[in-house]
């Protein structure tokens, strides 16, 4: 049962256990004045961190010290899927292009090396009779399973 603050006009603040919220003035258990409801003190706290809490970012009293705090270090929350999703996308498109740069540098040494020393046609693929060839064989061969 919750404790209710009441403002006797003789006696002062005295505390009454109720049900429920009263409705009306009460009578003041001394002088039996009739007496208004005062606000809580108790209930007057800003919101759920006012006790003080103990975050990764530090102590923290309230929910926009913590919002500041978070700022600071560039905390990013992520509310909806909308959010979440869009974060996957840049994921993938940086691994994605990672990858792509990854194969464009393989192909670009590998034609530094063997581009016109007869290992590769014009179109850049090596040409069947330098892998019979047993001297380059098998760095070529090693080397295509690499690109492949
Ligand atoms: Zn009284």
């Amino acid at each position: 049962m919750p404790l209710f603050d009441f403002d006797c006009p003789f006696h002062g603040r005295f505390e009454l256990l109720l049900k429920e919220a009263p409705k009306g003035k009460r009578s003041c258990p001394t002088c039996k004045a009739r007496s208004p409801l005062m606000a809580p003190l108790t209930v007057m706290h800003p919101d759920k961190l006012w006790a003080g809490h103990m975050t990764e970012h530090g102590y923290v009293t309230s929910k926009s010290q913590l919002v500041r705090a978070e700022k600071v270090k560039g905390v990013t929350h992520l509310s909806n899927r909308h959010e979440v999703e869009g974060m996957k996308k840049v994921a993938a498109d940086a691994r994605k292009e990672k990858e792509e740069k990854s194969r464009r540098n393989l192909r670009k040494a590998f034609d530094d090396t063997f581009a016109g020393s007869g290992v590769l046609d014009s179109f850049g693929h090596l040409r069947p009779e330098s892998i019979k060839e047993d001297d380059a064989s098998e760095q070529s061969l090693s080397i295509s399973a690499k690109v492949n």
